[in-house]
């Protein structure tokens, strides 16, 4: 058993993570929140120094001047739009170092002559295992979405079967390792078909439908931490592991039902397949398209009362954010009324547009969720669609032939003028047409979203 004094600074720690996540869940307050958890994770990592038979601490500190260092290096250069990627790897090592350190208790114990008792030698076994899956889940998760392999579903005959046996020889010899740790062999057997199945389940899963998948391993590497946690009656880890647990299946949870889609069929279903989402061809667009110019577009917002603009991932890709919050300023300057309408999967990770419109100092009280801004669109002069495509598509709310039929979109059909910014008819993330674009009340402006926005500022500020 722990000093009580560790056992009190893990307390703290777990205290500073809960009110660190409770501040995330507000952009006001999420950056703050992100420095209360990092100093409970500071806390706990000096407490487990403090507490461990450390055998040498210059390996230590050598590995982590080496991490420090790859991890600071890389929240600086990596791309917003990359960030879903980076989250994967980051639940990738999460997962590898709780399998390691799950073995390691293991052959620590059986090299000191004192195999661990069922109650230790379960969550040995599940640290390793659910650790083993999510780093090679994740790592697939990442080559799919770096374009390392194809974002595309990768399926053969039988795949099912073949996985759901795997899964039962998984428990099976989980259950020998579990009934007599002392022989290796049912071990090794863990490790690699842990290994195997992280592979064969994300690879089936088309790239579009990889951030949710990445959030679900996210949600996997804290409970193989917490696995591990109860193996090394560490409190912190199991503390700790347990909030990631939750909070990545919640994460999960919400993504899916902003997408109007079970869990089930993210991980088995037809999406990705479907000829939709991770690449596919885009559809041409039935209709008449009017486009206009920065002068026309400009001429509209001028003439506005209200304007609500809607991001999308186009945006990001654009780095349009800064030119984005120039322009409302000048709207504003006019004294028309503009707001920002934040679709929940608008752009490629949970909370996208958020980060960007901070990033540009956006201030949070234009910020307006989905369900709050739709019963405002019928009264709103402008809706200025920026990037985005799949979550204003009426197809969702209209046609149940629709793959995302039964999405929430923010309704910008219902304002009275739309413009839409973007560089070509291509579809979005779905992969499918919106009819949006020909409706009577549209005006497309196309062009890639930062040279358009500040083309627009130009004309603006010439009215
Ligand atoms: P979409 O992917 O539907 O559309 C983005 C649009 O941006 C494209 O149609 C593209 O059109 C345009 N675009 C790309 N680059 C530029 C550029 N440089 N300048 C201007 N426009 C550009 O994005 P949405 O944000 O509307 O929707 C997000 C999608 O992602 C949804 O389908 C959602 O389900 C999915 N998703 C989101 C998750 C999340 O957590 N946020 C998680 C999982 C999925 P063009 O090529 O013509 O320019």
């Amino acid at each position: 058993m722990s000093h009580p004094l560790i056992l009190f600074c893990y307390l703290v720690a777990a205290v500073l993570f809960i009110v660190g996540l409770k501040r995330l869940s507000s952009p006001k307050s999420a950056a703050s929140g992100n420095l209360v958890a990092a100093v409970g994770m500071l806390l706990a990592i000096a407490a487990t120094l403090l507490d461990r038979e450390i055998v040498s601490f210059t390996g230590l500190i050598v590995a982590m001047a080496i991490g420090s260092a790859i991890g600071a290096a890389t929240a600086y250069t990596v791309k917003m739009t990359a960030m879903p990627q980076m989250v994967a790897v980051f639940n990738g090592f999460g997962g590898g170092a709780s399998a390691l350190v799950a073995s390691a208790e293991l052959l620590r114990r059986l090299g000191a002559g004192e195999p661990p008792e069922v109650a230790v030698a379960i969550p040995i076994v599940l640290g390793v295992l659910i650790g083993s899956i999510t780093f090679t889940g994740s790592l697939v998760a990442f080559a799919k979405l770096q374009d390392l392999m194809t974002g595309q579903p990768i399926v053969f005959p039988l795949q099912q079967v073949l996985n759901a046996l795997l899964a039962l020889a998984l428990v099976a010899a989980a259950a020998l390792l579990v009934l007599d740790p002392a022989d290796l062999n049912p071990f090794w057997v863990v490790v690699g078909i842990s290994l195997a199945l992280g592979i064969l389940l994300v690879v089936p899963i088309g790239g579009a439908d990889m951030p949710v998948v990445i959030s679900l391993l996210n949600s996997y590497s804290g409970l193989a931490a917490c696995a591990t946690g109860f193996a090394l009656e560490n409190h912190g880890l199991i503390i700790a592991g347990s909030l990631v647990g939750a909070s990545g299946l919640i994460l999960t949870m919400i993504m899916c039902r902003a997408m109007n889609r079970s869990l089930a069929n993210v991980m088995f279903g037809a999406f990705g397949q479907a000829g939709g989402a991770g690449g596919a061809a885009a559809v041409a667009a039935t209709g008449t398209v009017k486009s206009g110019t920065a002068e026309e577009a400009a001429m509209i917002l001028e003439a506005a009362r209200s304007v609500v603009v809607v991001p999308g991932y186009g945006l990001a890709v654009a780095q349009a954010q800064h030119a984005v919050r120039r322009l409302c300023d000048q709207l504003s300057d006019r004294g028309i009324d503009v707001k920002y309408a934040i679709h929940p999967v608008a752009g490629r990770m949970p909370g996208h547009m958020n980060v960007l419109l901070a990033e540009a100092d956006v201030p949070y009280e234009q910020l307006v969720e989905m369900d709050e801004i739709n019963p405002q669109l019928p009264n709103t002069d402008v809706a200025l669609v920026i990037g985005a495509n799949d979550v204003t598509n009426p197809d969702a709310r209209e046609n149940s032939n629709s793959p995302i039929y039964g999405m929430p979109i923010i309704e910008v059909d219902h304002c009275k003028t739309v413009i839409v910014c973007k560089r070509s008819m291509n579809p979005g993330f779905a992969g499918i047409d919106n009819p949006l674009f020909t409706l009577d009340n549209t005006m497309m402006y196309f062009g890639d979203a930062k040279t358009s926005v500040e083309d627009l500022s130009r004309e603006l500020r010439e009215l």
